[in-house]
């Protein structure tokens, strides 16, 4: 039987607003709501069996490919469900990056120890670990080649890559130039983020012209973009350097953000409340770094370049090559051309059903944040194993997403949305449209054990 799991707090209510709530019990609120987080993204994502699972036995050969956020959890959790299983993860990356504290390191308001952690703390003991990156995609014959030549057999696929930066379709830029000629970029590693702060933080001193770019595409956590650009602006409050600075946002359509309330109020508060110019239709041709100038192509003036003291450019993104050159990915002339094809309710793949697809690979409408995933893997799992042991895929995923607007140091905006792109705010306590410090709590204190939580595969 599929059941929504739906909590009573699906809509905020005005007469709960957060100004009616003392710090005292909000953190009594945010013990259950980290209960209620951790289970939030399944919760409002995923349509998921009430009772209890029992381990199927099975001599099933699984290989999950990438050990990031999607592929700890679907292994950690797939490991309780199977009995007899053989599960393989395959990943060269050692290290394990929580990724949503990048923002944070790459402005330097926190170390970038905080975004760094190993995957053998989380890799299960019960699965073979192959460090190597998968090459080769062989849906037809049920195999992956790896980059060392090894041909690995499965009976089941979970592809799990995450996505890949994509410095090359900047002329001029790669990642070695982040920290150096008023360069920043958060998406990278966190010693890249490192370099990041460098950037920004000098800049916060001197003032001067920043620009903050929005790459087109699908990227993963669309809210970076525009985190950095606001904490760049509270750096340079802070240290009275605002006043002989100009900030200037470039996304590459008419738009600020995906959801249209917030889209909405971006509009309004980029310009109106943060003194934040916005030049839509603009999209990064290359950079000139010895020059510290960008080249823009825009609708409205063509092409033109724009010097600038700060630039933070994050790069476009895509599926990781092997995937995209693949069998496996959204044909050409598709919304989601390359990507992983997977049905966006059940992850399982459109035309090869013995394969899965959890995490940023998917090509889906929405998503690509570890919010999402963490809605996914349970899905992903429950449906595979119902595929195992010969039932019809029974879980959906219902396109969750949510996203902790940083807007300033100590302050936030907890936004959280659905394929039909309807907020679904976890707590009712919060206005989703109003920064507060009662998200920024969230973002310092909740995300991280609730992130590590769901790498142990633990989503209730
Ligand atoms: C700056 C920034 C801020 C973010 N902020 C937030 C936030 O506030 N909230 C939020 O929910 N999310 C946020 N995210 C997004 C979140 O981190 C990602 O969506 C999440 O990590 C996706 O998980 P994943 O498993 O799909 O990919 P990843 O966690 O990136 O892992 C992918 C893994 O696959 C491996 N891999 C790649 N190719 C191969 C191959 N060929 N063979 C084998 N292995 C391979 C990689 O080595 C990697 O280990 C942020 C991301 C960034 C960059």
């Amino acid at each position: 039987m599929i059941q929504r799991n739906t909590t009573s707090a699906r809509q905020p209510d005005p007469q709960q607003g957060i100004e009616r709530c003392s710090r005292r019990q909000f953190l009594k609120l945010a013990g259950l709501g980290s209960g209620a987080l951790a289970a939030g993204s399944a919760g409002t994502g995923a349509l998921l069996h009430s009772e209890p699972a029992r381990a199927v036995p099975t001599s099933a050969r699984i290989v999950i490919v990438g050990a990031g956020a999607a592929g700890l959890g679907c292994a950690n959790r797939l490991k309780d469900r199977l009995d007899g299983a053989e599960i393989t993860v395959i990943d060269r990356r050692e290290p394990h990056y929580y990724q949503p504290a990048l923002p944070l390191v790459g402005t330097g308001v926190w170390s970038p120890s905080t975004a760094k952690d190993s995957n053998a703390r989380y890799m299960p003991a019960e699965v073979d670990w192959v460090r190597s990156m998968v090459a080769e995609y062989d849906p037809d014959n049920n195999r992956v080649v790896t980059d060392e030549g090894e041909r690995i057999e499965y009976d089941y696929l979970i592809v799990a890559t995450g996505l890949e930066l994509r410095f090359d379709q900047i002329e001029g830029m790669s990642p070695e130039l982040i920290g150096s000629h008023g360069i920043a970029c958060v998406y990278d590693t966190p010693d890249h983020g490192e370099r990041s702060a460098q950037a920004v933080q000098a800049f916060a001193q001197q003032g001067g012209k920043g620009l903050f770019i929005r790459p087109p595409g699908d990227i993963k956590c669309a809210g970076a973009p525009l985190k950095v650009a606001m904490i760049t602006e509270y750096l340079l409050r802070q240290s009275g350097a605002r006043g002989r600075s100009e900030l200037h946002y470039y996304p590459p359509g008419s738009s600020m953000f995906t959801q249209p309330d917030l889209d909405t109020f971006l509009k309004d508060y980029f310009p109106g409340q943060r003194g934040i110019d916005i030049h839509y239709h603009h999209r990064v041709k290359g950079v000139e770094p010895e020059a510290q100038r960008v080249t823009f192509e825009s609708d409205e003036h063509g092409e033109y370049t724009e010097p600038y003291d700060l630039l933070h450019i994050p790069p476009p993104m895509s599926a990781p090559e092997p995937v995209r050159e693949s069998a496996l990915a959204w044909p050409e002339g598709e919304a989601d051309a390359g990507w992983l094809e997977v049905d966006q309710h059940s992850l399982r793949h459109r035309r090869y059903p013995n394969v899965f697809g959890a995490g940023d690979v998917c090509g889906v409408p929405v998503s690509k944040t570890s919010a999402s995933a963490k809605s996914m893997i349970p899905v992903v799992v429950d449906n595979l194993v119902d595929v195992i042991a010969e039932r019809e895929p029974s879980a959906a995923y219902s396109g969750y997403t949510s996203c902790p607007l940083i807007t300033e140091v100590g302050e936030a905006m907890l936004i959280e949305f659905n394929y039909d792109l309807d907020m679904v705010p976890s707590f009712p306590f919060i206005d989703p449209l109003k920064p507060q410090w009662t998200a920024w709590v969230m973002e310092k204190w909740l995300l991280h054990p609730t992130y590590n939580a769901m790498l142990r595969g633990r989503i209730s």
